[in-house]
Parts: structure tokens; C-alpha cells; sequence
């Protein structure tokens, strides 16, 4: 582990909120929630009220009947995070994309120049002054903790955990400051007494284990020592166009998953159309109720943005982690197209009827395009909620 605090956790507050707030001054300290039925982002001004994501538009409302609500904007939300991302990356070459609006970054190497600091607050500066948006940095020595301590700083804040002072920071925390630590994980320890992350530094890994099984178990014991050996790794983040759906940890059937997969697969590849790119490799991301991941990939001969190519291979995919999801329980389902390529120099996908199935989605576009996304929709998600659906980084 490195000696010194150099990871930086940089993290857009209420992101998609202060997009809204920044392009309508109108909205500018005014309670406001993005989302259609499904609360995306809430402003802080809505979470004084108590309003948190996700959660339903109505109830949001009931406890807040003030707020403003406004459709996404995706497009926007996506243009204003490629724009801190070229902050990010002029501030260092080490930088590790985690979703739309948050990052690790590693200044290490620049450590003979600033201070990790001065670095952090330059970047805040920068990111205020280029891109108009309010974003905090969290400093430590490890990832895990840079995140926790951007968490704490919120709303707007820069902190800095000196290596000497970790532990003192760590362990009057709440439980569920810790990465992973969700609403199941939470209750359980709080059956057993333990509300602070000092309280689980407490236990034996074997103990912790068997109350929360083999992965959390085990992940808890070292976060509450802050013992996170993973070092930033640089991604290219437009690499690959993806989107994810949390499950929730409800009992849910295989339909009711593959529904799921249908719609992410159409809104990866509507974008991926939009952005002109196609790609080869077809990822299948699954998380589950032990907060252990599995990844299953698939590449094809030629790189396509085709809905049916793509939701084809993603399908086959699920139905190879069937014994997986049925064995574990699935809490999340991600879609993700990697080898991009710009679009110019495709060639024909065999065996699929390509001329039929792009004329198709060319339909579909154009209607998405003037009506939105919901006036035409597959028959497979007529009558299922749409998902809180993310994209995960910038195309
Ligand atoms: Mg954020």
C-alpha cells in the first residue's frame, strides 16, 4: 500500500440534479427530482426533505411538495460527464472511471509538483469553472477510504485523511459508510448491536463470516481495517457503452431478469446508433445477493450496433449464469458493449438478417427520436416497471 494519501475519490454531487440547476437558473436552490416514475437524482435542497434515490416520484413528492420534477436529460448528462472526465484527465494520467460521475484518481507521480491537496482543490476549481458543476474529493491512502471520506465531505467539500489519523476517522462511522454494506447487511448487524464500522473492527473474520456468509464476510474485515490493497487502474472509459439495472433483493424470476436484459440491451444499442460506434464484445455483468460478481463475455465475428445481434448474444449469455443466478440470487443486471468501432468499414453479420432487422431499429430510432423513449416499446416489457436504469460511463 502506498504510504502517503495520494487517491483522490471524485464524485459530482447530486449529478444529474446539478445539470438540471446549472442549465435552468430558474431551478437554482429549489428542491428538484429527475426522473419519470423513479427518482434518478434529487437535489440537496430535496434531500433536506428527506427524499433519497431510488425512490417513486410520488412518494418523493409527499415528502416534498415543492419539488420541481424534470425528465432526464441524458444526452446532457452524458456531454457534462465527458467534460470532467477531460478534467480528470489533465490533472493526471491515472485515472480509473467508476460510472457516469465519479472516479479514482492516483497523483503519485505527481507528488514532486503539489501536494495532494492543492491537487484536489485545483480540481474542483476546475471542474466548477469548466463545466459549471460542484463535485467533492475524497484523500486517503486506499480507494475504499478516498470514497468513504468523499461520502463524509459531501455536499461540495474536499477531505483529506492522513495516514496516521485512518482508523480514528473510520470507526465511529455507521455500518453502512462501508462499500457494500446495503439495507440486508445493515439490519443484520444491527441485530447483533453493531452500528460503527469500529464495532465490526471488533469481530474475528471467522465470526463475521458466518453471519454474512463468505464474500461480505470477508470484504467487512478488511474495510473495517481499511486494509484495500487495489491499486488505480487506468480504463479506457470510452472503450465500451453499457447500462445496468439494480433487482432489488426481492425473489424475481427469469422473465422477469431477461425483460430486464431486453431493455438495457435496447437503450446500449440506441445509443451506441446515436453515437455512430459499433462493437464486437457483448458483456453480461451480474451481481448477487452476497455481493459477488460474475462476468460473461462474447465476441462476435463483426462489430455490429444491431438491437437483435446484441440482445441474441447478451440472452445466450444469461442463459449460461441460470445455474450461477439460481445458486446465488441476482441483485443486478448489466449490459455492456466493448471493442468499439466507429461505424464506417461494417460488414455484413451473418447469420442474422441484417438489411431486415436495421431497418427495424432504424424505425424505432426515429420514433424514440421524436416521441421518446416510451412511446414505443417491445412487447416483452409491456406491463413491467422500467427499471432504475443508469448508463455506467461516457460513450
Ligand atoms: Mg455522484
Amino acid at each position: 500500500m502506498n504510504g502517503e494519501a495520494t487517491i483522490l475519490h471524485a464524485d459530482l454531487d447530486s449529478f444529474f440534479a446539478a445539470v438540471e440547476q446549472r442549465d435552468r437558473p430558474e431551478l437554482l436552490g429549489k428542491p428538484v427530482l429527475v426522473g419519470g416514475w423513479v427518482v434518478l437524482a434529487a437535489s440537496y435542497e430535496a434531500k433536506a426533505h428527506g427524499v433519497y434515490t431510488p425512490m417513486s416520484v410520488g412518494a418523493a413528492r409527499r415528502l416534498c411538495p415543492d419539488a420541481v420534477v424534470v425528465e432526464p436529460r441524458m444526452s446532457a448528462y452524458t456531454e457534462a460527464s465527458r467534460d470532467v472526465y477531460r478534467v480528470f484527465d489533465d490533472t493526471t494520467p491515472h485515472v480509473e472511471g467508476l460510472s457516469i460521475d465519479e472516479a479514482f484518481l492516483d497523483v503519485r507521480c505527481l507528488r514532486r509538483t503539489a501536494a495532494p491537496r492543492e491537487i484536489a482543490a485545483r480540481l474542483r476549481a476546475d471542474v466548477r469553472a469548466k463545466v459549471g458543476l460542484p463535485i467533492t474529493v475524497g484523500i486517503a491512502r486506499t480507494k475504499f477510504l478516498a470514497k468513504v471520506a468523499s461520502g463524509v465531505a459531501k455536499p461540495d467539500g474536499l477531505l483529506l485523511v492522513p495516514p496516521s489519523k485512518e482508523l480514528a476517522f473510520l470507526h465511529p462511522l455507521p455500518v453502512e459508510r462501508l462499500w457494500g454494506v446495503g439495507a440486508v447487511t445493515a439490519r443484520r448487524l444491527h441485530e447483533l448491536g453493531v452500528t460503527t464500522v469500529g464495532e465490526v473492527a471488533e469481530f474475528a473474520e471467522n465470526d463475521l463470516v458466518s453471519v454474512l456468509g463468505r464474500a461480505s464476510g470477508r470484504h467487512l474485515y478488511a474495510l473495517a481495517r481499511n486494509h484495500d490493497p487495489r491499486p488505480v487502474r487506468r480504463r479506457r472509459h470510452r472503450g465500451s457503452i453499457g447500462a445496468q439495472s439494480a433487482l432489488g433483493r426481492r425473489p424475481k424470476s427469469l422473465e422477469d431478469v431477461s425483460a430486464r436484459l431486453v431493455g438495457l440491451v435496447e437503450r446500449v444499442t440506441r445509443r451506441m446508433r446515436v453515437a455512430g460506434r459499433s462493437g464486437r464484445t457483448v458483456v453480461l455483468r451480474l451481481r448477487f445477493d452476497d455481493f459477488s460478481r460474475a462476468t460473461r463475455s462474447h465476441t462476435l465475428l463483426h462489430p455490429t450496433a444491431n438491437t437483435g445481434v446484441i440482445l441474441a448474444t447478451a440472452t445466450a449469455l444469461l442463459e449460461g449464469a441460470v445455474p450461477l443466478i439460481e445458486e446465488r440470487g441476482i441483485t443486478l443486471v448489466g449490459v455492456a458493449v466493448a471493442n468499439l468501432a466507429d461505424e464506417t468499414g461494417l460488414q455484413l453479420a451473418l447469420p442474422f438478417d441484417r438489411r431486415d432487422s436495421d431497418a427495424l431499429d432504424a424505425a424505432l430510432d426515429e420514433v424514440w427520436q421524436r416521441f421518446g423513449s416510451r412511446a414505443v416499446t417491445r412487447a416483452v416489457l409491456i406491463g413491467k416497471r422500467r427499471g432504475v436504469e443508469m448508463p455506467l460511463l461516457p460513450d
